[in-house]
């Protein structure tokens, strides 16, 4: 046999102990092997092959045993020098003693390598499998230039989210190799081997040139915008001038930088060579997006959140799966995400996969997330019909914003068969919402208050749940009129408590879908002159720039809250530089900044919100059930950090500040929480600028 013996961290033992301890080492470990092959057979040879490696040529008496090797490792780990050393043994069993002994010693070296890294794997012998394995490498290292050239690599998106709000908000461009005999090849076996031979950087060019066609192409067919991420690898950073091929890239396909994200591992910065520090800092500063990936992977992790330029914190799918399986007060996955926040960065988690993870996600404050359970990564034409529903969904969101005409009947009723008999008159023409209940039927007319054309109402509910209904369309009258078709059994008395509690029609059952219809027609007919009304008494309400409740508006709402809602966070933002654009750019760019916040505030509230523009620059979010201040406080930075990623037109930053203060006992003082997160505001201005603060009890009121 031919017996590699290697010293696998002997290059970390140098750079941390130095090289004349290196040297010790290496004399003693000698002396050591001298001692124990004192008895060598005569044809025996140890000798030192390079740097970590001795050879020993054996005669095969039987195998190295576990055994055998843990009583080695054990004595060489106490040799003076030793610090947790690492051994490995690599053996070549001479089957083909034809072949020149460097190719003897190759075979060694080879098996050695091929269990580097691995833990638990401490003997390796080179064999059939092993050999497949470099036949297989040295294919794909023959074959890999035609390839490129023949364009069977291909480039596969895989979407993000935002946890937000669910949208669509990027993805990540991962290179296939599509075969011709084996089909589709996962990057997993080629880029290890492109990225030792160098080749990685002709490839990761051409990945990024396709992204960059296809970025053109979405943006040519006017798809909502969002950004892709490449990969880069280390070796990139060797053997290209990153800022010139990238920059030439992005102006040849007319996109911005800022669309074109860079993943960088974590690993590439271990090195923390010069070079790709400078590297990065200068692509930063032209406008690409910074993202560091496969964080939490490595072991230098927090040094690096602290030291490198970034945007984007990428959580590796080993470290997201790992952490979110422990329990709570063991997980430091809260820790990133806020320090990560701190920093300024947001955070993206990867390899989500279930519907669990994805909850504990949102909970640790992530903002973004990629994985199986949205997603697997897909061709291009197949990633636009995503691009489609998105487009879809922003559409669907101005229409429900825009309060313009009511589109949804809400049938309450406990039997099957009239909501059927409803549901199937108007599925053409409405959205039918069905409530068996009271509870469920206010929820519906709480969410939904201004979708909703009419109610048909039955009144012989179970425990008068009909008339609890009724007293609750009442108690909202006020703001909003929606008409009352109550059914029943046919009975006077019912009838006459109907009109009495505010309906606006009665039919008995049973009753035809026929004379149904013609009835909510009427009904219909009658409130359309009232939504024309309402719609002119809603301008009033209304910021005609914004589409948000104007203070009048935000007033009526105020009064509306009640102590189900409680504990609400009331938020004051401000824009922080609206008067230099106004001067400097004129009032467009002004408008233009006013309705960016306003859309990104939209896009990060839920659909119970309350949002207002409160004055020129002032705008306020008032949220309902919030958890806790430093939720809301979460909230406010996230909202002010998203802003803050957005440019006017081609330079102007955009920049907004934030206070917030929660109303938790009594929703008659939330006047006062106004004052506090205004004063919160004061606050934020003076001292954080940029961020959010909250209210607490050291800034009086
Ligand atoms: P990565 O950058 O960490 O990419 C994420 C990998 O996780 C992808 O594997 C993706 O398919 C996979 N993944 C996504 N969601 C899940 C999930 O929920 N569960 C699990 N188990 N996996 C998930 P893929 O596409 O096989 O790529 C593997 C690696 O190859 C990438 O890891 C990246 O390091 C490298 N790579 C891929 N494309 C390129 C490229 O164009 N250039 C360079 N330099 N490297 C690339
Ligand atoms: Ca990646
Ligand atoms: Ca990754």
């Amino acid at each position: 046999d031919i017996v590699c013996f290697n010293i696998e961290n002997f290059k970390l033992y140098n750079d941390v102990f130095g090289i004349k301890s290196g040297d010790r080492l290496l004399c003693e470990i000698a002396d050591y092997f001298r001692e124990r092959f004192a008895k060598l057979r005569e044809n025996e040879i140890f000798s030192r092959y390079n740097a970590d490696r001795f050879m020993w040529l054996r005669e095969h008496v039987c195998d190295i045993s576990e055994e055998t090797f843990q009583e080695m490792d054990q004595q060489i780990n106490q040799l003076p020098s030793a610090r947790n050393l690492g051994i490995k043994l690599g053996i070549y069993q001479i089957t083909e003693p034809s072949i020149p002994v460097e190719q003897m010693c190759d075979r060694a070296v080879l098996a050695v390598e091929s269990i580097k890294g691995q833990y638990f794997k401490n003997i390796s012998v080179y064999d059939g499998k092993l050999r497949e394995k470099l036949m297989h490498e040295q294919a794909i290292v023959d074959e890999m230039a035609s390839a490129l050239d023949q364009g069977q690599f291909e480039v596969y998106f895989q979407p993000k989210f935002s946890l937000l709000d669910g949208g669509l908000a990027g993805a990540e461009a991962l290179v296939r190799w599509n075969h011709p005999q084996r089909g589709l090849i996962s990057p997993v076996e080629f880029i290890p081997l492109f990225e030792k031979n160098g080749f990685i950087a002709r490839m990761d060019q051409y990945i990024w040139e396709k992204t960059c066609s296809v970025l053109k192409k979405w943006r040519d067919r006017q798809y909502p915008r969002i950004s892709v991420s490449v990969n880069v690898s280390r070796a990139d950073f060797y053997y290209n001038d990153l800022a010139d091929v990238l920059s030439k890239m992005v102006n040849r396909y007319e996109i911005s930088p800022k669309e074109l994200h860079l993943e960088i591992t974590e690993s590439a910065y271990v090195e923390n060579s010069h070079q790709i520090v400078d590297m990065v800092s200068k692509l930063k500063n032209m406008g690409f997006v910074i993202e560091l990936d496969d964080f939490g992977s490595g072991y230098s992790s927090l040094n690096t959140l602290s030291q490198m330029v970034l945007d984007v914190l990428k959580l590796d799918i080993n470290f997201v799966q790992a952490e979110i399986s422990k329990p709570a007060n063991e997980s430091i996955l809260n820790f990133v995400v806020e320090l990560a926040h701190w920093r300024n960065l947001s955070v993206v988690a990867e390899g989500v996969e279930t519907y669990e993870q994805l909850q504990s996600l949102k909970e640790a404050g992530c903002d973004y997330a990629q994985g199986f359970y949205f997603a697997h990564p897909m061709p291009a034409e197949e990633f636009e019909k995503l691009l489609m529903q998105e487009m879809e969904r922003e559409d669907n969101d101005d229409i429900r914003k825009n309060l313009d005409w009511s589109r949804c009947l809400l049938v309450v009723d406990n039997e099957d068969y009239y909501r059927c008999m409803i549901r199937e008159a108007y599925e053409n023409t409405y959205h039918v919402l069905e409530a068996e209940d009271a509870p469920t039927a206010i929820r519906y007319l709480q969410e939904h208050r201004t979708e909703i054309a009419a109610v048909i109402l039955n009144l012989s509910l179970p425990d008068n749940a009909g008339f609890e209904i009724l007293e609750f369309l009442n108690s909202k009258k006020n703001i909003l009129k929606i008409p009352v078709l109550a059914t029943g059994v046919h009975d006077d008395i019912l009838e006459m408590n109907a009109y009495k509690n505010g309906a606006d029609d009665f039919a008995g059952k049973p009753f035809q879908s026929y004379s149904l219809k013609k009835r909510i027609k009427r009904l219909l007919n009658a409130s359309m002159n009232h939504e024309k009304e309402r719609q002119l008494k809603e301008a009033a309400f209304r910021d005609y720039l914004t589409g948000m409740l104007n203070r009048r508006g935000l007033h009526v709402e105020v009064n509306n809250i009640s102590s189900e809602d409680l504990p609400v966070a009331v938020y004051f933002f401000d824009l922080d530089n609206l008067k230099e654009v106004n001067d400097n750019c004129g009032h467009e760019a002004g408008d233009q900044m006013i309705q960016l916040f306003a859309k990104l505030l939209r896009r990060s509230v839920r659909r119970t919100d309350i949002l207002a523009r409160y004055g020129g620059d002032e705008f306020i979010l008032i949220q309902k059930k919030i958890p806790s201040g430093s939720y809301a406080l979460r909230k406010g930075n996230e909202i002010c950090r998203n802003f803050s990623k957005e440019t006017i037109g081609a330079d102007i930053l955009a920049a907004c500040s934030a206070g917030v203060a929660l109303c938790k006992e009594n929703e008659r003082y939330i006047m006062d929480s106004f004052k506090r997160a205004d004063r919160a505001l004061y606050y934020a201005k003076a001292n954080y600028k940029g961020g959010c603060c909250l209210w607490d009890e050291t800034m009086q009121e």
